[in-house]
C-alpha cells in the first residue's frame, strides 16, 4: 500500500473537528488497508511503532532529525535550523524542505507502509557505537523518496509528536464500524481489548477473520490486562448498602500499582497502572516475587509501596517515585526498599481466571503466595453486614500509614479496564469532608497579562467521557503554580499544541491556545458547583448547566496517568451530588450558586 495514501487520510483527520468524521475516516482507512498490515498501520496512527507497554522508543532528537533531512534534501542545516521557527512545527519543516529539495535523487521510489514501518523499526532497533550515523542515514533514505506530504508525517511519527489526537478507544469505533457490523459488537472487542491490549494486533485479527478471529485472543504472559478500576464512597455505610451485606474490606495502599507476570524459570516482567513496562527499576521486586511463586506461571495484581529501612512503616508515594529511572537502580533499591501488597491473581498455569469470583480468586492467591518479607497478599478482612466493623477496620487502614481502604464484592469478577462497583475506595480524605484532588486533562490555554505575560495566565482543564470518548471543560486553572512552573509552561506543554479545537475536546470557550488532550495534571478544588460556561455534567444536573470546580489549584503533574486514566465526569457528578448531601444547609448551596 502506498505510503501516500495513509498520509492523506493523516492529513483530513488532522483537519477534521468532529469525532464521528474521525471515525468515519479511520473506518474508510482501515477498509482501504490490506489486512495483512492493518497492525502496522494503526501502530503508525497512534504516532507509533508497537503497542504502547513494549516501550519501543523512536525518540529521534529535533538535531538528528534535521541533519537526516539536509542529508536528503540538500539543503543546509542552518538553513533548516532558520526556517523552523518560522513554520513552528518539524513536521510542516520536513514537507517545507522535501518541496524545495536541491538535491536530485535519482532512483526515486515511491514509499510504501511496509517501506515507512520497517525503516522506523530499524531506526528504533540499531544500537551501538555508529547508531547515530546508521539512523541518520536510514532515515535520510525515507526523506530521499518521500512526497512533501509524506515528509511531513515521518517527520512527526520519528520524533513522537504526531499529535492526531487518536486513541485505542477511537480506533475500536471504527474498527467496529469497518469489520463488525457497526457498533453492536463494539463491547465484545472492547473486552478482548481489555485483555490483551495490543490493538494493532487486534486489528489485524478482525480485519482477517471477523468475529470469530476475536475467540482465539486470551490472557497471555508478558501482555498486560488493563487494571480494574474502584469507584468512591463517602462512608462504610453507604459502601455497605451498595456492595454488602458481604465484603472483603482491604488496606489501600499509596503506591504504585503493578502487575506481575511470571514465567515458571523465575522470569519477570512488571506492568504499571497504565501498562508500562517497569521490570527495570524494580529488581527486588522481580526478585522477591519469583521466590514467592517458584515454578508457575502466573499473572497478579499488587501494588508496591516505599518503606522506611529504619522503622518498617509505609511512605508515601512521592518516595517510591525515587524509584522509577533507568539510572542508579541499585542506590535508589537500597534507599527506598520496597514491599509489595497483591490483592488479586488473574491467570495461573495455563488457566485465565477473571470470570471466577474475588473469593476465589483470593483462596488461589493464598495457596499460591509464599510469602516472605518483600512479596505479601493484602491485609484485610471479610467483613459480614457490620457496618461499625469495616469503620474499624478502617481507622486501623488509616493509623498504619494507608490511604484507607477499597472494598471489594466477593462475588464479583475481575473486570479488566472498568471502573465498576465491585470495588469501591474509602479514603481518609473524604471523611475529613474536603474535596479531594481530581485528575484533570490540559485541553487549552490562555495568555498571561501583567506579571505572566509571556505564559500562561490559566490553564483550561478537562474531565474525561469514557462512554463518548471526549473531554469536557470543568475549569480554568491559574493558581497553586510556583514561579518557576509557570514559567516551564509553554515548554512543557509545546509537545501538545495544535491549531485549533482538538475534535475530542467539548467547550463552550474559546482557549488562546489548544492542545491535544494528553496532559495531565492533579488539581485541588474548594467545591464543585453550577457552572454556565464549563461543559462537564451539561445539562444531566441541571438544564442547561454545567460543573465547575471553583478555585482550582495545580498540585502537580501525573506523568503517571494518561488522559483516558483522568477523572470522569461522571465522578465529578457524583462529587457535587455528594457535597450537597454533606452541605450543613441549603442557604450554602444557594450563596454558591449565586456567586
Ligand atoms: P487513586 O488516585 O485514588 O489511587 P486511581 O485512579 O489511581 O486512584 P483507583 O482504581 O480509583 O485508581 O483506586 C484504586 C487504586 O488504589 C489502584 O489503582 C491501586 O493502585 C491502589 N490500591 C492500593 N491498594 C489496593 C487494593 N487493596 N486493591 C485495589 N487497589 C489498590
Amino acid at each position: 500500500m502506498p505510503f501516500i495514501e495513509v498520509a492523506r487520510y493523516y492529513e483530513k483527520i488532522e483537519a477534521t473537528s468532529g469525532r464521528l468524521d474521525m471515525i468515519d475516516l479511520l473506518k474508510k482507512l482501515f477498509v482501504e488497508t490490506p489486512p495483512d498490515i492493518l497492525d502496522r498501520v494503526v501502530y503508525l496512527t497512534l504516532g507509533s511503532i508497537a503497542p504502547a507497554y513494549e516501550g519501543v522508543e523512536l525518540g529521534i532528537g529535533e538535531k538528528l532529525l534535521l541533519r537526516a533531512l539536509s542529508l536528503a534534501t540538500g539543503i543546509s542545516q542552518d538553513k533548516l535550523e532558520k526556517k523552523y521557527p518560522e513554520l513552528g512545527d518539524i513536521g510542516m519543516l520536513a514537507e517545507w524542505a522535501v518541496k524545495n529539495k536541491t538535491a536530485q535523487s535519482f532512483f526515486q521510489e515511491d514509499l510504501t507502509v511496509n517501506k515507512v514501518y520497517d525503516s522506523l523499526i530499524n531506526i528504533a532497533k540499531i544500537v551501538g557505537e555508529r547508531a547515530q550515523d546508521a539512523k541518520i542515514r536510514t532515515l535520510a533514505g525515507l526523506f530521499s523518496d518521500a512526497k512533501p506530504l509524506e515528509a511531513r508525517y515521518i517527520a512527526r511519527i520519528v520524533t513522537e509528536k504526531l499529535r492526531l489526537g487518536v486513541r485505542d478507544m477511537t480506533i475500536l469505533d471504527a474498527l467496529a464500524e469497518a469489520f463488525l457490523k457497526g457498533r453492536v459488537y463494539r463491547d465484545k472487542l472492547e473486552k478482548k481489548y481489555n485483555i490483551f491490549p495490543d490493538i494493532g494486533r487486534i486489528a489485524k485479527i478482525v480485519a482477517e477473520k471477523g468475529m470469530d478471529g476475536l475467540e482465539e485472543i486470551h490472557v497471555t504472559l508478558g501482555i498486560p490486562i488493563r487494571p480494574m478500576l474502584a469507584q468512591r464512597l463517602r462512608s462504610a455505610e453507604e459502601i455497605m448498602d451498595k456492595i454488602g451485606p458481604k465484603v472483603i474490606a482491604e488496606f489501600k495502599y499509596d503506591g504504585e500499582r503493578m502487575q506481575v507476570h511470571i514465567w515458571p524459570n523465575g522470569n519477570v516482567r512488571i506492568f504499571s497502572r497504565r501498562l508500562e513496562d517497569i521490570t527495570e527499576p524494580y529488581p527486588d521486586v522481580r526478585e522477591f516475587v519469583a521466590r514467592a511463586v517458584e515454578g508457575h506461571e502466573a499473572v497478579l495484581d499488587g501494588e508496591t509501596v516505599a518503606i522506611n529501612p529504619d522503622t518498617g512503616e509505609i511512605l508515601p508515594f512521592q518516595e517510591l517515585m525515587h524509584r522509577r529511572r533507568k539510572y542508579g537502580v541499585e542506590e535508589a533499591m537500597k534507599a527506598y526498599p520496597t514491599v509489595t501488597y497483591f490483592f488479586d491473581v488473574l491467570y495461573l498455569d495455563g488457566k485465565e481466571l477473571l470470570d471466577e469470583p474475588l473469593e476465589r480468586r483470593r483462596e488461589i492467591l493464598l495457596d499460591l503466595l509464599k510469602e516472605n518479607e518483600k512479596a505479601k497478599v493484602v491485609e484485610y478482612e471479610v467483613i459480614d453486614n457490620n457496618v461499625s466493623e469495616l469503620e474499624r477496620f478502617f481507622e486501623q487502614a488509616v493509623e498504619r500509614g494507608t490511604e484507607g481502604l477499597v472494598v471489594k464484592d466477593p462475588k464479583s469478577q475481575y473486570q479488566a479496564g472498568v471502573r465498576g462497583w465491585s470495588w469501591i475506595k474509602l479514603k481518609r480524605s473524604y471523611i475529613s469532608k474536603m474535596i479531594e484532588p481530581v485528575d484533570l486533562v490540559v485541553v487549552g490555554a490562555f495568555w498571561g497579562k501583567g506579571r505572566r505575560a509571556g505564559t500562561y495566565g490559566a490553564l483550561l482543564m478537562a474531565a474525561y467521557v469514557p462512554e463518548e470518548d471526549v473531554f469536557k471543560t470543568v475549569c480554568k486553572m491559574g493558581s497553586g503554580f510556583s514561579d518557576e512552573e509557570l514559567e516551564s509552561l509553554p515548554k512543557i506543554l509545546e509537545p501538545y499544541k495544535i491549531e485549533h479545537r482538538h475534535a475530542s475536546v467539548i467547550s463552550n470557550l474559546e482557549a488562546d491556545v489548544w492542545f491535544v488532550p494528553q496532559k495531565v495534571a492533579q488539581v485541588l478544588g474548594d467545591e464543585i458547583t453550577l457552572s454556565p460556561t464549563h461543559t462537564c455534567g451539561w445539562g444531566k444536573v441541571k438544564k442547561d448547566a454545567g460543573l465547575a470546580i471553583r478555585f482550582p489549584r495545580f498540585m502537580g503533574w501525573r506523568d503517571d496517568k494518561g488522559p483516558q486514566d483522568a477523572t470522569t465526569e461522571k465522578e465529578i457528578i457524583d462529587m457535587y451530588k455528594m457535597q450537597l448531601t454533606t452541605l450543613p444547609d441549603a442557604s450554602e448551596v444557594s450563596i454558591s450558586e449565586k456567586r
